[in-house]
């Protein structure tokens, strides 16, 4: 069919291009029926055109909706015989003009108006009035018809019923008829006179008992008296209209031409109608449309709502997919700031753990090492790949009782923790004492999973105790004890002394001309010096005998088990004969110097180490004031 119709159209724009394209009119005519029958039904009447017209021909073009609406748009026809809802269309493009209203016969009455019917099945009870067509399946030609479709449509609208869906079965209205009847759709769309003219062809029946029921409308508009079913408000009939473009003079004589067709002539029989009125008002159509929002005004501004309803099952299904995006993403964003929180927090944990000073071991039911931090590696020895799936057995000394295991484990096997001190070795033999902390470790739910070692080497702070107490009681300088380890001992040998009525010794002694070897040589010399000075009287003295050193070149000997004064006057003479032997210092550098002694005796000079000091110190006095190189006994005044 759109064949045959491109072939005409063809054929009349090459008499435009070739003949003389103002003596050929194109007659387009909306066609229902297949376009054969449209084509023959209108012949008279492009011959009356013709002969109003001399010199004219005119070309019947049957087409479809849509090949109407570009030949019209594209100004390629001069007269038009269309609905009235593309007449609304071609007027607001300024395409057309209406010149006349066809007059339609129904079952032999003129009709200028037509209405819409909406019907169902009659049994179907629950369908009694427009309210119950809300959410019903209906069937339709489709979404351009006037009379089947935008009518009926409106009618819903103002009742605000929302049908489930349409079923826009296309042409002929035929369709819809059987759709229903067959009962795949609820309730269907078709022009007034469409089930009046199957009856009449015998494919339904209207009798007393109808297949079909129609919703009827109560209030009647218009000045037909309409005796069709019809169930919406009267709309004018199809307009004839002309391109602004024809000439005023045909445009006057087609108008003529139709408005003379009698309902008797051949030209009406042919085309089934009664003839042609002067043009009815359209204003109803138009509002019709606009209210439905199938007007081209209204279309040129539709909104989001308009697309939003057409597109509303994608729009939901978008939104449902969009929401569930939106919560994944959410939900992912929520995750990693967990997981990052998390990993942060553990990080910061391995790292505490990793550079602990104390060593820390985790180890599994069987005591198989999982983890070991880097100070468990340095106290032991043991590189983490050779310790990692080891026992702690490894570490064993021998020198552990088997009763402190025995309480270890009973401890740890009853969830408890056990502290103690074991000595362990370490991968190179050597033996250290380490403080252990071992503690179960616990999963929520309290099963224990894990042990958790926390050692900590004591051999290390034994060393630390050892050096501090060395600072505390030692001349760092010669190693000789200081005044306050001289004081501590003075102290017990008085108590003891005292107990035991012995006498004992106090030698101050200092060093003679000492300063003139840090002048000539420097201080370095002279420290030597004095570490030298202290070997010499260590080793004069007995191993009961204390000598420590004061400060600067001033030294205290102590001697015990002294029976009489020559005693301490002898020690005395062979430590200042020592001291007075040339000493060999750094570089080759030989000196020589000497000492001089002051003497207290326990008790006859004092019963107080700070007394026998001070006394002994008085006689150093005097043995310098004696010439040096001497000793003195103290002497009271
Ligand atoms: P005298 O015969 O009268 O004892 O005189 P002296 O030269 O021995 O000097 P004196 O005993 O009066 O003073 C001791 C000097 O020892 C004073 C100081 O410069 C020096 N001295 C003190 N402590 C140290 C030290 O730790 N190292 C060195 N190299 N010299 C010291
Ligand atoms: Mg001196």
């Amino acid at each position: 069919m759109n064949f045959i119709f491109a072939i005409v159209l063809l054929i009349s724009s090459l008499n435009c291009t070739f003949a003389a394209p103002s003596k050929n009119l194109r007659f387009g005519i909306l066609s229902f029926r297949p376009k054969e029958i449209t084509l023959k039904q209108w012949q008279p009447l492009a011959r009356e055109f013709e002969r109003v017209l001399p010199g004219y021909t005119v070309t019947v073009l049957p087409m479809t909706f849509s090949e109407i609406n570009q030949a019209t748009k594209g100004r390629q026809l001069d007269l038009i015989l269309t609905n009235p809802e593309q007449y609304i269309l071609f007027k607001n493009q300024s395409t057309m003009n209406a010149i006349a209203t066809m007059i339609t016969l129904e079952s032999g009455h003129p009709m200028t108006q037509f209405a819409g019917v909406i019907f169902t099945r009659a049994d179907r009870t629950d369908i009694q009035t427009v309210a119950d067509l809300e959410g019903k399946n209906i069937a339709s030609v489709g979404e351009e018809s006037l009379g089947s479709y935008l009518m009926q449509r409106w009618e819903l609208e103002k009742e605000h019923v929302q049908a489930g869906h349409y079923d826009f079965l296309g042409m002929p209205q035929d369709k819809v008829v059987n759709a229903v009847l067959a009962g795949q759709d609820d309730a269907g769309f078709v022009r007034s006179g469409v089930l009046e003219g199957m009856a009449r062809e015998g494919k339904i029946k209207l009798g007393k008992t109808p297949p079909l029921r129609v919703l009827t409308h109560h209030v009647s508009v218009g000045s037909d008296n309409i005796s069709l079913l019809h169930s919406t408000e009267h709309y004018p009939e199809w307009p004839f209209g002309v391109s602004p473009l024809l000439s005023p003079e045909i445009v006057r004589k087609i108008s003529l031409a139709l408005l003379n067709i009698q309902s008797n002539s051949e030209i009406a029989k042919t085309a089934k109608i009664a003839g042609f009125n002067p043009p009815a008002d359209y204003t109803p159509v138009e509002v019709l449309m606009l209210r439905l929002r199938s007007h081209p005004e209204e279309l040129k501004y539709f909104n989001f709502s308009d697309v939003a309803w057409r597109y509303r099952e994608f729009f939901l299904i978008a939104a449902a997919v969009g929401l569930l995006i939106l919560t994944l993403f959410v939900f992912l964003i929520i995750t990693n700031r967990r997981f990052k929180r998390v990993a942060n927090e553990n990080q910061k944990l391995l790292l505490a753990v990793e550079q602990s000073p104390v060593s820390i071991v985790i180890t599994d039911l069987n005591t198989k090492i999982e983890y070991a931090n880097h100070a468990f590696q340095k106290i032991t020895g043991y590189p983490l790949a050779e310790i990692i799936g080891k026992t702690p057995r490894v570490l064993k000394s021998g020198k552990v009782t088997l009763s402190v295991y025995q309480e270890m484990w009973r401890l740890l096997k009853s969830g408890e923790s056990w502290s103690g001190e074991i000595i362990n070795r370490r991968k190179d033999g050597s033996e250290y004492i380490e403080h252990s902390l071992i503690t179960p470790v616990k999963q929520r739910n309290g099963r224990i999973t894990h042990y958790l070692g926390i050692k900590q080497d004591i051999t290390e702070r034994k060393n630390a105790e050892e050096q501090i107490k060395q600072l505390a009681f030692y001349d760092p300088l010669t190693g000789l004890p200081n005044r306050r380890k001289l004081l501590d001992r003075l102290n017990y040998t008085t108590v003891i002394s005292h107990r035991e009525k012995r006498m004992f010794a106090v030698c101050m002694m200092d060093l003679d001309k000492f300063k003139a070897v840090n002048d000539a040589l420097g201080h370095t010399a002279g420290d030597e010096l004095l570490r030298q000075v202290a070997l010499r009287i260590t080793q004069r003295l007995r191993g009961s005998d204390m000598v420590a050193r004061l400060g600067g070149d001033e030294f205290v000997i102590l001697l015990e088990n002294v029976h009489s004064p020559e005693n301490a006057a002898q020690v005395a003479l062979e430590v200042i004969a020592d001291l007075t032997l040339p000493f060999n210092l750094a570089g080759e550098n030989i000196v020589q110097i000497g000492a001089s002694i002051g003497i207290s005796f326990y008790p006859q000079h004092g019963d107080t180490p700070e007394k026998l000091l001070d006394h002994a110190d008085t006689a150093l006095y005097k043995a310098k004031d004696n010439g040096r190189g001497c000793f003195a006994y103290y002497e009271a005044v």
